[in-house]
């Protein structure tokens, strides 16, 4: 299979230079590889994605002189298929709605849980069954079941510079670390990010999912979810972030700028492609 990568920003704000270097990381490779770039909205957050930051995405990555092979896939347009994979997994049993606030999930923690990178879900909703999902709660995967209907020797190859290698899922940090994520969104009947991106992946045919190291951790949820629904995962190239001096994320630095303002002050693609060391 030739090599297919994509780029896949959810459009809830302008493009940064985090954005453009990893549009052009993919891209790059895409072309050095004689394979395909293809673009992907992750726009299921209906309030904060704008049809605006869509427009000026395309705009800022064609400057860039990024060209992708096909029409850009708007996840907005495609919510049932989605929908179906959590049917699909409730079916078997993983899943449970939640009616969980993140006060109440914040309240239900007794202590800050050091080490995990986020807020492992203390499973209040666990004994509740989907026949009860009301309007307004979320679909949770049960972590525990997951893994014990997961095929066995599941893993995922990464050829990324920073974690090059093969990686068989770690059940203990999946419970301990991950838990039972959302898997279904509380406000429109869909699958969440995860589940979400993870089947794009599978329909855009994509042969390596190249995006920033900050989303290597929960690759093996996405492997153990595409693992449940019967697909085999693609490799994986997770790449550095761009960061300032004092080590802070270029993107999430308060004077962050977008692209397009670099663009209007007369910057040229060339000059962002140096400013982000490529
Ligand atoms: N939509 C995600 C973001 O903008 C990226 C998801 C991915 O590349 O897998 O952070």
């Amino acid at each position: 299979m030739s090599f297919c990568t994509r780029f896949a920003p959810s459009p809830t704000g302008p493009l940064h230079l985090g954005h453009a270097y990893s549009a052009l990381v993919a891209h790059d490779m895409a072309r050095a590889q004689g394979g395909s770039f293809l673009l992907r909205f992750e726009d299921t957050d209906l309030e904060r994605s704008k049809p605006e930051y869509v427009r000026q995405a395309l705009d800022d990555l064609a400057w860039l002189g990024i060209t992708w092979d096909a029409p850009p896939l708007m996840q907005s347009a495609h919510l049932g298929i989605y929908n179906q994979s959590v049917e699909g997994l409730t079916s078997r049993g993983l899943t449970y709605p939640c009616r969980c606030s993140r006060k109440d999930i914040a309240a239900a923690l007794a202590a800050p849980q050091e080490g995990a990178p986020h807020a492992v879900y203390p499973q209040t909703c666990k004994t509740r069954s989907m026949v009860e999902r009301g309007a307004g709660d979320a679909v949770r995967l049960h972590m525990d079941r997951a893994l014990n209907q997961a095929s066995a020797g599941l893993g995922f190859i990464e050829d990324g510079p920073l974690h090059c290698g093969v990686h068989p899922i770690d059940p203990a940090a999946l419970l301990d670390e991950i838990g039972d994520i959302v898997i279904g969104r509380k406000d429109i009947q869909t699958a969440a990010y995860f589940l979400a991106s993870a089947i794009d992946d599978m329909r855009q045919n994509i042969t390596h999912v190249v995006r920033g190291v900050d989303l290597f951790e929960f690759t093996q949820v996405q492997i153990l979810l595409l693992d449940l629904l019967g697909h085999t995962p693609p490799r994986y190239h997770h790449h550095d972030l761009i960061r300032d001096d004092d080590g802070k994320r270029l993107a999430k630095r308060d004077d962050a700028r977008a692209i397009s303002v670099y663009r209007k002050d007369g910057a040229s693609p060339d000059d962002i492609r140096l400013m982000i060391g490529l």
